[in-house]
């Protein structure tokens, strides 16, 4: 016998292909008998169809179809599924940011001529956004009270297209009375889109109250970890779906499954962790309202906070957000130095993760639609899963060392 000399990647396999072959046609499927608590991720840019006709028949408004990695993959999809069913909700998109998913409510939805209104209270860079269209798109944007309830009538055009509402405000906290402003905006042909940030999809269901379209930044609780970014808009009505989804595709924006395999494991806690937040915060709120340091807790389960009948009959909770205004008589160079003489609070954008933030806003150039009645610097808190214990020694140092009466 002559011995074969050729390189083992030269010599073909039992099924006749060499190794180089085999490698890029494993066609592994999760065999039977195999059985495992995660979501299985499926990463794919290409899917593969069965054969010609069945990619002839593909139909973009069916979201059974498998088609491009960019649209959905099975991962996605169940992704897609949990959220909806969080929100009593009955479609999901998903996309590469909370902001994204904003622009994309948009891009889908409004043309050049329509105009928009923009609660004063909104995320700052959905004001942006809008500001942006406003300047380029040829659309009209407009601001108003968050407290303004039915009255929101009057502000109603022929070319109003969309309401945004907001609750609460993230940084000031009303609370708006969403079943009054979607009952006028139906009853006059007007969208309405909340974004449901705040309340994670748990504490508000804006599909019971009449709202058309929540938009999440996932990127919060819904991650949990502060390393995923990620927004989601769920729908009710098929129509409005199809609108969002057809822009979606034309701007091209997609997730990837490994961050989406990363959400639904932090879904399972969801709930526990969006409790404890909810408890430390009312924790610190309510003792921070005893400072002298401090003129007014901005915590919509408090009384006295713009909405709380509103809060109270329509949200079954708060989470870690809440902000506090301070007497007037610190500078805003102290508040700043506050901030920074805290050591687990830190300082950054974005919430929902297990570590707590503190951040310094001025109300008076981000509002413009109403005035705001407090004086001193503001500042927001996002309570973590620390223990509350030292978030509140740690306040409490701070207080101590930077704001001498
Ligand atoms: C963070 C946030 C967004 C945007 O989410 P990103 O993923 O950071 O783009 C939108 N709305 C609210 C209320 C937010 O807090």
């Amino acid at each position: 016998m002559t011995q074969d000399n050729r390189k083992p990647l030269d010599k073909p396999e039992a099924n006749g292909w060499h190794w180089q072959t085999n490698i890029l046609h494993t066609d592994t499927q999760l065999p039977a008998g195999f059985s495992a608590m995660p979501v299985p991720v499926a990463r794919a840019s290409t899917v593969i169809f069965p054969d010609l006709a069945a990619m002839r028949a593909l139909d973009w408004k069916n979201d059974s179809q498998w088609r491009y990695g960019l649209h959905a993959t099975p991962t996605s999809m169940e992704l897609m599924r949990r959220l909806a069913a969080l929100e009593g909700g009955k479609h999901c998109l998903l996309f590469p940011s909370g902001l994204s998913a904003i622009s994309n409510v948009y891009f889908g939805l409004i043309e050049s001529g329509d105009d928009v209104l923009i609660p004063d209270n909104a995320y700052g860079p959905n004001r942006d956004h809008a500001d942006w269209l406003a300047e380029s798109w040829g659309i009209t944007v407009r601001y108003y009270d968050p407290m303004i309830g039915d009255g929101i009538g009057a502000l109603i055009q022929p070319n109003t297209k969309l309401i945004w509402l907001e609750a609460p405000g993230s940084v000031t906290m009303e609370v708006p009375d969403i079943p009054a402003i979607a009952r006028v905006a139906r009853e006059r042909g007007v969208l309405t889109a909340i974004d449901n940030t705040y309340s994670a999809g748990l504490a508000f269901r804006p599909f019971d109250h009449g709202v058309d379209i929540s938009v999440q930044a996932l990127t919060k609780y819904q991650s949990g970890g502060s390393d995923i970014l990620m927004g989601g808009v769920v729908t009710i009505d098929d129509d409005i779906h199809h609108r969002l989804k057809q822009a979606r595709m034309r701007l091209g924006v997609g997730v990837s499954a490994d961050d989406c395999s990363l959400v639904l494991r932090s879904l399972g806690n969801l709930q526990l962790r969006f409790e404890a937040h909810d408890r430390s915060a009312m924790t610190l709120a309510t003792w921070l309202g005893t400072r002298r340091e401090i003129a007014a807790v901005l915590h919509p389960a408090f009384e006295d906070c713009p909405g709380h009948q509103n809060f109270r009959r329509d949200f079954t909770g708060a989470g870690g957000l809440f902000s506090v205004v301070f007497d007037e008589r610190y500078s805003q160079a102290q508040i700043d130095a506050f901030i920074e003489g805290l050591r687990l609070f830190k300082i950054g954008f974005s919430w929902g993760g297990a570590h707590s933030l503190a951040l310094p806003y001025r109300v008076p150039s981000m509002s413009t639609a109403t005035p705001w009645p407090h004086k001193g610097g503001l500042v927001r808190f996002y309570v973590g899963l620390e223990d509350v214990r030292d978030l509140q020694a740690d306040i409490e140092a701070s207080l101590k060392a930077h704001l001498v009466a």
